[in-house]
């Protein structure tokens, strides 16, 4: 479904089929009716028996009702054989009928309801050849018998059942979602004083970790109904018909504002316009582009808000994203060891549990499991305790579970093992620690070793306090140290390094550059500004030393100072984390224990030892 090949073919397959066949059909029906209109001539009977006569009938084939066969006669003076029907009529009848000259023909009762037969009865088997192919397609493709009908089906639910309690472990989601819900409650109460909500909230997050659930519960608690679509689905249907959709869907939600539209997995639907083989997807393009019609032709104050939900946000149509589009993000990410605790409270509710089930031992078996994963673990529980003929679910069947849904998980790839969580624990915190020690930089709220996206295995987040237009040599240099001080706590700790630092030397290299040749910052080189390269030349080197404006042994210089610049800088992070080699390793181990913890705990580490 993802290569532009894929689409194309199946786009292909769906237009020539339906297409070809209904020709097939059309021709056919209209050659019967020239040959029964214009090539056959439909004698009287009483003139089959006077050609009789004459001799001019050639041959004749005989049915119950009819006489069919070859007349010899003359069109233009020329003679021709011609084919003819009439209808029989009763012989002794027909001969005292000749006696008197009387022109006489046979007619069959037109039969309604034969004459329909002959009319339907093709069409149902037309049709019916064509549902048995395209059931085929759809068994060999996934999914092709959507037409509009089962699939890409807007749903609507008048009292969605699912509240805030029902997901856990998105406390900040949540909270982000009370506001919401508040405005749906009471839109009044927004409006009257000209406050705007949001039009477009995005939830942002890994699969399985509650985005639906949570856009539901939203509709639960503010008792309103719900409207969904999934952006997947669209994507396969005719061209037109999503955009028609999409229509049908913001005007029926109109109407019973206040209310939710949301649309599931809406990258299928918003990816970027324009890209792959084919030059896009007609189809998709049509019907995102009749949404964000449809979005920036309705006003929020009339109540309805949108949602959607996405596990990959980066590839989304910019357009998407605009002011006035989806503009608010929420991000819904995987549950750390308390919030995994919790979310396995909710689905415990529903089974019998041993006395010697503590969930928060299952908390912690569990490190990068989502709320999806957690539910799917208490019902294996469950199972193997039915298989093993008990009546309640016991520790046992809680570790069998867990086994069972990590090697799957690993096959996935989703889940770290336990010497990286080691390793990214400690890099964490080195970096946490040089940027608490380090004077003027950005302080530390959260350090984390839950895996995000795809590539980051953990982060420290670091906010700005205030928006910098400037910044100091110092405060560059300290942005290096802590860039590499990740990297240093991994030396110090287990004497070796990991590929996991590559951003960071990246980004500790482009700052150390750009002192050196834009900002001149360098004592050698001294206050200069050398001409940005140009990146991504076409022949690459060749071009690039052309426009060089400085000469080999300046290169070498630049290249030299970039180096003694992070150098240094690794040294001073390295000095850092050494002489505080016990509080690296105290936070290493509560965040490890943790997997997400509030940078003012690192810091309570820090002044207590
Ligand atoms: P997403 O939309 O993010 O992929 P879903 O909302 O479809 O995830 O989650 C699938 C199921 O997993 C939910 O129906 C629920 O049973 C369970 N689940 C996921 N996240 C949570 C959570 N935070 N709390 C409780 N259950 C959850
Ligand atoms: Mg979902
Ligand atoms: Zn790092």
């Amino acid at each position: 479904m993802d290569t532009g090949r894929g689409c194309f073919m199946e786009k292909h397959h769906k237009f020539s089929i339906w297409y070809v066949l209904f020709a097939v059909w059309m021709v056919l029906l209209l050659h019967n009716m020239i040959v029964q209109m214009f090539a056959v001539e439909r004698l009287p009977y009483s003139a089959f028996i006077k050609a009789l006569q004459e001799g001019r009938v050639v041959e004749v084939a005989i049915t119950q009702d009819r006489i069919q066969g070859k007349l010899k006669g003359t069109v233009d003076g020329q003679q021709v054989e011609k084919v003819f029907t009439t209808v029989r009529v009763d012989p002794q009848l027909s001969e005292m009928l000749e006696k008197y000259n009387v022109t006489f023909k046979g007619v069959i009762e037109s039969n309604f309801l034969q004459n329909l037969a002959s009319w339907v009865l093709p069409v149902i088997l037309f049709f019916g050849v064509w549902y048995f192919m395209m059931r085929r397609f759809a068994a060999q493709q996934g999914s092709f018998l959507t037409l509009g009908k089962k699939k890409a089906k807007v749903y609507m639910e008048d009292e969605v059942g699912v509240t805030f309690e029902d997901a856990a472990g998105v406390d900040e989601a949540k909270e982000e979602l009370q506001e919401v819900v508040a405005f749906l409650k009471v839109p009044e109460k927004y409006t009257r004083l000209g406050g705007k909500l949001p039009k477009g909230i995005l939830l942002v997050g890994p699969p399985g970790t509650g985005k639906t659930l949570l856009a539901r519960a939203v509709a639960g608690e503010s008792h309103v109904p719900f409207f969904s679509m999934s952006g997947s689905e669209f994507v396969e249907l005719f061209v037109g018909m999503g955009a028609a959709r999409v229509r049908d869907l913001f005007a029926q939600a109109k109407e019973k504002a206040p209310c939710i539209i949301f649309v599931d997995e809406l990258d299928a639907l918003g990816k970027a316009r324009g890209a792959g083989i084919t030059g896009g997807h007609d189809e998709r393009e049509q019907t995102l582009n009749q949404l964000l019609v449809e979005m920036d032709g309705f006003d929020a104050t009339i109540g309805v808000i949108l949602m959607a939900a996405t596990n990959r946000p980066e590839i989304l149509d910019p357009a998407l994203l605009r002011p006035g589009r989806f503009d608010r993000h929420i991000l819904v990410d995987r549950p750390d060891k308390k919030g995994r605790t919790d979310i396995l409270k909710v689905h415990a509710k529903e089974v019998k549990l041993g006395p010697d089930v503590d969930l928060d031992i299952v908390a912690g078996m569990t490190p990068g499991f989502a709320g999806a994963d957690l539910a799917n673990l208490v019902n294996e529980a469950a199972l193997l305790a039915v298989r093993h003929d008990k009546d309640q679910v016991d520790m046992a069947e809680f570790q069998d579970a867990v086994e069972r849904i990590v090697a799957g998980l690993e096959k996935k790839n989703r889940l770290i093992n336990e010497n990286e969580r080691q390793i990214v624990a400690h890099h964490e915190v080195g970096h946490a620690l040089v940027a608490l020690i380090l004077p003027g930089t950005d302080p530390v709220r959260k350090i984390s070793i839950i895996p995000r996206g795809l590539s980051a295995l953990g982060y420290t987040l670091q906010v700005p306090t205030e928006d910098r237009f400037l910044m100091s040599k110092t405060e560059l240099l300290n942005k290096i140290a802590v860039a590499l001080g990740g990297r240093a706590a991994e030396e110090i700790v287990f004497d070796d390094i990991s590929t996991g630092a590559h951003n960071d030397l990246a980004r500790a290299t482009d700052i150390a550059r750009s002192m050196v040749k834009e900002y001149g910052m360098s004592e050698k080189l001294g206050h200069i500004y050398f001409e940005k390269e140009r990146q991504n030349q076409p022949y690459g080197d060749l071009t690039m030393s052309a426009k060089r404006e400085y000469s080999e042994e300046t290169a070498r210089i630049i290249d030299h100072e970039i180096k003694a610049i992070l150098d240094s800088q690794y040294r001073v992070a390295k000095d850092i984390l050494t002489s505080h080699r016990g509080v690296l390793e105290q936070g290493a181990a509560l965040v490890l224990k943790e997997e997400n913890i509030e940078g003012k705990r690192l810091k309570a580490i820090l002044d207590a030892g």
